[in-house]
């Protein structure tokens, strides 16, 4: 009977690729269309699912009903949630008032966006960070290990020795525990996101920072053109997910960086808007806003985050990391 049927297939689905009746060529279809995960499926129309995987109606509307009685519709409680915000852990800048910005520091289970000109610092965060999730808790770390996934080819160990020594940390210790990976193209990128699930599962690694530098710069110049701008951003999106996923499941850091384009028919305000639209601003959880300041130094602006107002922070980038001005 259907019903027996499915209540039996409850156990053991899990992903799309669980499901009944589904081939690899399928699934290939089925996610090249943006339907990567059950939630997707379970909130799709069979008219939907028929359009891009090329598959009967029947079989449409079962695997609908199946990834629907999969889904598991969690609700959390306020008091859950809140012991969960408990473990967060706020990894210090090393610059307080870039910590002041963040209300600590950059926060584990978010995604952290900086976005700004060329030159501007995000790539020296992102070094920084590297380090500063390895310190102790009780000096602002994480006591962790930190992903790089480096698609500029703009990581430069000689960078994190001088930064490792500036907080007292021995500088091969520090770039053991900085796991580098360069991205040749956005595919390559995302699936090296999703590999970072096996340094922690398989290696066992604590990993507390996943570092995206740069998050848009591959999808940026390999999809050009207004007919490939709908699959960019679906990728974007897909991207940040298994990003965000693994925030919130391993309780770690998220930084990408992200640069900007120059919109010369704007004559008020600052003349730059970040790459990705609204795919990356909504995946984003904090949003800041860097810039050159006056005499060589920088300002940060949180332009948006769920629960801290919009402020500044002005620093400088040393020799030493990140100081305040
Ligand atoms: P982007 O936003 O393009 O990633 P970067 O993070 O690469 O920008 O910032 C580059 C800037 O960082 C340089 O112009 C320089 O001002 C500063 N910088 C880089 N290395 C050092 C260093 N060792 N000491 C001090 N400042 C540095
Ligand atoms: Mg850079």
């Amino acid at each position: 009977m259907e019903q027996e049927c499915v209540v039996e297939e409850k156990k053991k689905v899990q992903s799309v690729e669980d499901l009944p009746g589904v081939g690899p060529a399928t699934i290939d279809k089925l996610s090249n269309g943006g339907f990567t995960d059950l939630l997707s499926i379970s909130v799709a129309t069979p008219g939907e699912l028929i359009g891009v995987a090329d598959i009967s109606e029947a079989t449409a509307k079962k695997v609908i009903a199946i990834a629907r009685a999969n889904m598991e519709m969690n609700f959390e409680s306020g008091e859950e949630i809140m012991i969960k915000r408990n473990n967060v852990i706020k990894i210090s800048t090393g610059s307080s008032n870039m910590d002041a910005l963040f209300a600590g520091g950059i926060e584990t289970g978010a995604i952290t966006e900086c976005y700004g000109q060329y030159g501007s610092g995000k790539s020296q965060i992102a070094h920084v960070m590297a380090v500063q999730c390895q310190l102790p808790r009780e000096k602002g770390g994480a006591d962790g290990v930190a992903v790089f996934i480096d698609t500029e080819n703009t990581f430069r160990p000689e960078r994190i020795i001088q930064i490792a020594n500036a907080v007292g940390l021995d500088s091969d210790e520090v770039l053991k525990n900085i796991k580098v990976a360069r991205a040749l193209t956005s595919d390559h990128q995302m699936l090296l996101a999703e590999k970072v699930e096996d340094l922690i599962k398989k290696q066992g690694l604590n990993v507390r920072i996943i570092i995206v530098d740069s998050l848009t710069a591959h999808f940026r110049a390999e999809f050009i053109g207004r007919g490939t701008l709908a699959e960019r951003q679906q990728k974007l999106n897909k991207h940040m997910h298994v990003l965000m996923r693994l925030a919130d499941k391993y309780n770690l850091a998220i930084y990408v960086t992200n640069q900007v384009m120059s919109k010369p028919d704007m004559f008020f305000g600052d003349p730059t808007e970040a790459i990705g639209g609204h795919i990356v601003a909504h995946n984003s959880t904090f949003r800041v806003y860097l810039r050159r300041g006056k005499k060589n130094t920088r300002v940060a602006k949180m332009v948006d985050s769920p629960n801290l107002p919009e402020s500044e922070a002005a620093f400088s980038i040393t020799e030493n990391g990140l100081k305040d001005v």
